[in-house]
């Protein structure tokens, strides 16, 4: 097999020299199963070690007195992803997964007590806006929407979808794109500049904390995780979101990978700069050309045995406090997804991010 190793998406090599034919992979999570289907359908033998007993990750899953809950994300977003990396080996979507798409993608509820629907139809979340808030944010919506998608296209092609290897390639023509468009200012006066509503702005720039950011200091390109949710669309693969881990895992055996569960990587072999083989905690050896690394990057760093460089040392972002609950009804004015915003805002965010105080 030759040296080329994965390709990102039709651009950029990310090459790796020498025998590539056979790949371990640490992790079952999205990202291992994703990288194992892509490595597979370009011809590569794939062994996936997982040391949890099931695949999904942090797409998790808690199974207690017959409710089967999920302890992780609880909406899909890009579908289109899971599609390309199903499609790698002649699978699909439609085949392994049955998609809801969510509408509401969800319900936005505010301290004062309204409420906001989020749709990811243009039309149907201008009509909320033009009957909650006022006419003239919802046309100022149809701008945001806009400014979004164009800030999406870019983001996508140059630098979320593309390769990192060297800084260099950070430097297109998109770079100075995303620039006019506003990409490095900060999020939250940049989504002023369309709505003007208190709640609106939240609902728009909220996402920033998924990135541990507050969206007063996040720089304006973090609006591409609000186009995701709030322009792409939100869906819920049926039987929960472990279906999305399952579906991928059993894609990955279908098309001749090894999945391996209750396996934990304790070292990598190198000769030179290649790892040969990976080390697991049973005593097993498992010998491989290349291998890719889905840990958290602490973890990763340790199997490395390095932890590169940086000009600014890496920070953990928040984490929380999440409660599980299994209910048998439903309750009036709950939608599939229902997000509480409190009266506070720049403060909580200052005392979580900041202040590192819960
Ligand atoms: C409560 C919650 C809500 C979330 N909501 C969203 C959301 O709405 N939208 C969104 O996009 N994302 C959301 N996320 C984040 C999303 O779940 C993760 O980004 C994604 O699942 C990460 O996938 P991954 O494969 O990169 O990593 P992981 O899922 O962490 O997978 C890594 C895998 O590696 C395995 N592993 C680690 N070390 C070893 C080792 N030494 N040996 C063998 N195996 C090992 C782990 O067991 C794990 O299965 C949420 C996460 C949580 C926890």
């Amino acid at each position: 097999m030759g040296s080329e190793f994965v390709r990102a998406r039709g651009r950029g090599w990310r090459t790796v020299t020498g025998p590539t034919d056979h790949v371990v992979v640490v992790g079952a999570g999205v990202s291992g199963l994703s990288a194992a289907l892509h490595l597979l359908g370009a011809g590569r033998s794939v062994t996936v070690v997982e040391r949890d007993g099931h695949p999904g990750g942090r797409a998790g899953r808690d199974d207690a007195d017959g409710f089967l809950m999920d302890t992780g994300p609880t909406v899909l977003t890009m579908p289109d992803l899971i599609e390309e990396a199903l499609s790698a080996v002649g699978d699909s979507l439609g085949r392994r997964l049955d998609l809801v798409r969510l509408d509401p993608a969800y319900r936005a509820r505010f301290a004062d007590g309204t409420s906001i629907d989020v749709h990811t139809d243009p039309e149907a979340m201008a009509a909320e806006i033009g009957a909650k808030v006022g006419a003239r944010d919802a046309r100022g919506y149809l701008r945001l929407r806009d400014w979004l998608s164009r800030l999406y296209r870019v983001q996508m092609r140059a630098f979320i979808d593309a390769n990192h290897d060297s800084p260099l390639r950070l430097l297109t023509p998109e770079l100075a794109r995303l620039a006019a468009l506003g990409g490095f200012g900060r999020l939250g006066p940049a989504v002023e500049r369309y709505v003007a509503d208190e709640r609106l702005r939240r609902i728009f720039t909220f996402q920033a904390l998924y990135a541990g950011v507050t969206p007063q200091r996040a720089l304006a390109a973090y609006a591409v995780i609000a186009y995701m949710d709030t322009v792409a669309g939100v869906y819920f693969p049926k039987g929960g979101m472990r279906a999305l881990g399952d579906a991928l895992a059993d894609a990955v055996v279908d098309a001749g990978g090894d999945l391996r569960y209750g396996q934990d990587v304790r070292a990598l072999e190198r000769r030179g700069d290649r790892i040969t083989a990976v080390r697991t905690a049973d005593g097993s050896r498992l010998a491989c050309d290349a291998v890719v690394l889905t840990p958290d990057l602490p973890m990763a760093y340790r199997l490395l045995g390095r932890t590169p460089w940086r000009p600014a040392p890496l920070r953990f972002s928040p984490s929380a406090v999440v409660l599980h609950a299994g209910v048998d009804r439903a309750w009036a004015g709950t939608h599939h997804h229902t997000l509480s915003f409190g009266a506070e805002w720049e403060r909580t965010f200052d005392q979580i991010c900041d202040a590192e105080r819960p």
